[in-house]
């Protein structure tokens, strides 16, 4: 190092181009900006970057510790500062009208910097925020607009998949991850579909994100067929909560993501108008497919969020905590386990990112790189977690650093939206190509 110190050349290079190596300092140095090492933003996602970031970080981030804190039955209680976060939420005028205003090389960036910057505030709340949308996101991409012309996007929406009997099994309707000599477990929650009517009866488990307070379900069923359960025929329904036949079980208590209400929903021959059926049986698989393109990828960004919030708190005490006398950042282990995290969090963000774009634009979108992105960055985030926690020596553990709690959201990722471990055994068969593999 010369007498003067590392020279640093903030983010100019990247926006003005690469200066001549002449005019570089002697000890060239670059600070990364908040995003790591990420291209300018298009158009005015920089803005929406900066103004979701002040959200996340002034409101999001200390009303997820104070949920986190209370009981499961408190969280969803109207008195609660859960409903401030929704407020401030719909503030911020994302809606589906905003989304569509965007063009198709800026969506991917929308798409992704708002669920990073989410689950960088407090990856519970962000996935509350998503699952809300997901009804009337789905409708839209599915051509449904009796939907939208029906129910108000105020209502807060959830997504309904896992059963008592079928969690990793209801993602699966083709059993391709299933085992070949076991038989499938019966549905608990069954559409009839007939008449210009569907009727529905059954239960989703307490799984169901934002299911205490949902007013708008986006539900997977079966489908009655009258000769037995078939798991690659569904349905895929959106259901109004308030309809005749609809109650809920209790708030669940969990480890992680604790600001985030789940909840059973029960259904005791509700009957809709066949207009709320999205996805019909023939096309069950493909619907699921769809779906599940959106979310996997949805998951990717607000984990890259959650293990980037975790990186900067360990970078920050890292600077401050001293021993051996020096901030414990003198130290090269400290400085080597810092450089593991921030590039498992660029990792996580640029695999996010490129996914998003790929899926938005291609005339299909590939689940499988969907699925790349929630894996990696769900197991990012708590190997990041972890190691920041670790950062942090004891005070790690205590409540009074937020620390435990964003290993605690972390964990929770790595089975939401399935186990990371079923994911990989469905992702890893369509990597197969069918046309080079002898039939059976
Ligand atoms: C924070 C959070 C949010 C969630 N949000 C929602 C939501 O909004 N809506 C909703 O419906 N659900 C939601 N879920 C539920 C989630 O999708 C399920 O928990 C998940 O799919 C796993 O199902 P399960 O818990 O029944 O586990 P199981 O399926 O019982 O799995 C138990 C274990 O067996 C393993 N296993 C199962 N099948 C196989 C197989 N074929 N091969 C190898 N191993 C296998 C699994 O990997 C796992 O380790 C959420 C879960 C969490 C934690």
């Amino acid at each position: 190092m010369n007498q003067l110190g590392p020279v640093t050349i903030d983010a100019a290079p990247v926006t003005d181009g690469p200066l001549p190596f002449a005019l570089w300092p002697a000890q060239p140095r670059v600070a990364l900006g908040d995003l790591g090492a990420e291209p300018p933003l298009p158009g005015i996602v920089g803005d929406l970057q900066q103004s979701l970031h002040g959200f996340a970080q002034k409101v999001m981030r200390p009303i997820g510790i104070e949920l986190d804190r209370l009981t499961a039955e408190q969280v969803v209680d109207r008195g609660s500062r859960l409903w401030e976060f929704r407020r401030g939420f719909a503030e911020l005028g994302i809606d589906m009208a905003t989304l569509a205003s965007f063009d198709q090389t800026e969506l991917p960036y929308v798409f992704s910097v708002l669920f990073e910057e989410l689950g960088w505030g407090d990856s519970g709340l962000a996935i509350s925020a998503g699952v809300a949308m997901f009804p009337h996101y789905m409708a839209a991409k599915f051509g449904n607009d009796f939907v939208a012309r029906t129910y108000p996007e105020s209502l807060v929406g959830c997504w309904g998949i896992t059963e008592p009997d079928r969690g990793s099994d209801s993602i699966d309707p083709t059993r391709s991850a299933a085992h070949g000599l076991g038989k499938p477990n019966k549905p608990n929650c069954v559409a009839r579909i007939g008449d210009g009517k569907i009727v529905i009866n059954g239960q989703k488990s307490a799984w169901v994100s934002n299911g205490p307070i949902a007013e708008l379900c986006i539900l997977y069923c079966a489908a009655e067929t009258g000769s037995g359960f078939d798991p690659a025929r569904g349905a895929v329904v959106v259901v109004p909560l308030n309809a005749p036949g609809v109650s809920k079980g209790k708030p669940l208590e969990k480890l992680g993501q604790r600001p985030l209400p789940q909840g059973e929903i029960f259904f005791n021959d509700v009957t809709l108008d066949i207009d709320h059926l999205l996805v019909a049986p023939e096309d069950y698989v493909k619907g699921v497919y769809a779906i599940h393109s959106e979310a996997n990828a949805l998951m990717g960004s607000v984990f890259a969020g959650c293990g980037r919030a975790a990186y900067e708190l360990a970078l920050d005490y890292a600077h401050e905590r001293k021993q051996g006398g020096v901030p414990i950042i003198r130290h090269q282990d400290v400085q080597r386990r810092l450089f593991h995290m921030a590039r498992r969090v660029e990792i996580s963000r640029a695999l996010a990112r490129r996914v998003t774009a790929f899926n938005m634009n291609n005339p299909l979108p590939a689940l499988q790189a969907a699925m790349f992105s929630k894996t990696t960055s769900t197991q990012h985030a708590f190997e990041v977690a972890s190691d920041a926690l670790q950062m942090f020596g004891g005070n790690g553990l205590t409540l009074e650093y937020p620390v435990e709690k964003i290993l605690r959201d972390a964990r929770a990722s790595l089975i939401e939206d399935g186990c990371n471990e079923i994911i990989a055994i469905k992702g890893g068969g369509m990597l197969a190509d069918p046309d080079r593999l002898p039939a059976l």
